[in-house]
């Protein structure tokens, strides 16, 4: 097989052991002389997978079932930006936001149409480029719950400590961060995120919630569109995403395999800074895109060049030296690595020596 260096924001890279069993499952699941992409989401094959799909995924973030439900579903992490003020806020209640990032601002516009939102803190007016600070989360007691986004895929920021919402059930896109910080998942009453950057393929998303909190959840809704049904149905109420749960599934038993998020944070944070590093030795030729160190992501790297003129000969470097999907996001334009969990250490050196020599050659 022959694998390049995959710096993709998303779907991303995804580690060689859980490519190799999928691909062999896509031929035939277990015995069954069927493909996992041919079986019955209520037989016996599927059933083993989608429970363990679950049960591994709380595992994996230390979290009890007594206390928390898995709810796998389609839609992404945008439909998540409705679906959970659509659950939990109604008319003359506030939700706080934090607005530290374009996601995290489509999931603020999307609770106005529900509620109040106090915006908590925003950095748009520096273009994103750290984490908001001060936070005012609303006085204790009287958010619904408060809302953030734990990396800013887009611009490359990153809560490495949450913040106190003041006591506000605490809510979170980590889409592009779950399981690759060692956070006290347990801090949270609801979290989400789409599989396909740092959990598996595209198709699924996941969303755990505290029961306690989903309890408080709105009762009259659209059945496909109410968490508290589709953990009570256990996410089988309609035909959920069954390649997507197999392969999240996987994920997560390599993700154990590898020691959990402990080590997986360890990892990151070893990978992260062998680029940051060498971007940091450059100062005049290159530019980290985010303002306040403390606030750079461990997942997506994002820079500039300082002569932007260099850029077209930069991305054919890195192609020519194995390189894949280094173009920032279209909205913000410069370079982003993405380097999430199943991101190789030996890509991260094999970057940070050509921005070196780039550099050293170029500057
Ligand atoms: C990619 C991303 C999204 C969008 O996810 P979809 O699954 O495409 O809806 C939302 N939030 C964050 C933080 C992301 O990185």
């Amino acid at each position: 097989m022959h694998r390049i260096y995959n710096f993709s924001a998303g779907p991303a890279v995804l580690p060689v052991p859980v490519l190799e069993e999928a691909s062999q499952a896509i031929l035939e699941i277990g015995g069954s002389g069927m493909s996992i992409l041919e079986v019955s989401h209520r037989g016996k094959q599927y059933d083993p997978i989608h429970a363990a799909a679950m049960e591994n995924a709380l595992k994996v973030l230390n979290l009890s079932p007594e206390e928390y439900a898995v709810i796998l579903l389609g839609g992404g992490a945008s439909t998540q930006f409705t679906l959970l003020p659509m659950n939990f806020l109604a008319a003359g209640e506030t939700a706080d936001y934090v607005d530290a990032g374009e996601w995290g601002a489509k999931a603020l516009k999307e609770a106005k149409a529900y509620g109040t939102v106090n915006v908590a803190g925003s950095s748009s007016g520096t273009k994103y480029d750290r984490l908001p600070t001060p936070l005012n989360f609303s006085p204790r007691g009287a958010a619904r719950y408060a809302h953030i986004t734990t990396n800013n895929t887009i611009e490359g920021t990153q809560y490495l400590e949450l913040p106190d919402a003041n006591g506000a059930p605490l809510t979170s896109d980590m889409s592009s961060d779950i399981f690759a910080v060692n956070h006290d998942f347990s801090r949270f009453a609801l979290l989400y995120a789409g599989a396909q950057k740092n959990a598996g393929a595209a198709g699924v998303t996941l969303i755990v919630v505290r029961r306690d909190f989903l309890a408080t959840a709105k009762k009259d809704l659209p059945p496909m569109f109410s968490y508290a049904l589709q953990a009570d149905k256990e996410s089988l109420y309609n035909t959920p995403p069954v390649f997507s749960v197999y392969v999240f599934n996987l994920v997560m038993q390599w993700i154990q395999a590898q020691g959990g998020v402990a080590a997986m944070e360890a990892r990151n944070r070893e990978k992260a800074a062998l680029i940051y590093d060498a971007l940091d030795a450059a100062p005049e030729f290159w530019s980290p895109a985010v303002a306040v160190k403390a606030n750079r992501s461990l997942m997506n790297i994002t820079f500039r060049l300082r002569d932007e003129s260099l850029t077209d000969a930069f991305l054919s470097e890195a192609k020519v030296n194995q390189m894949d999907g280094l173009k920032g996001h279209r909205n913000v334009g410069g370079f982003r690595a993405s380097v999430y969990n199943a991101f190789p250490g030996e890509g991260c050196a094999a970057l940070a020596q050509l921005l070196t020599d780039f550099a050293r050659r170029k500057g």
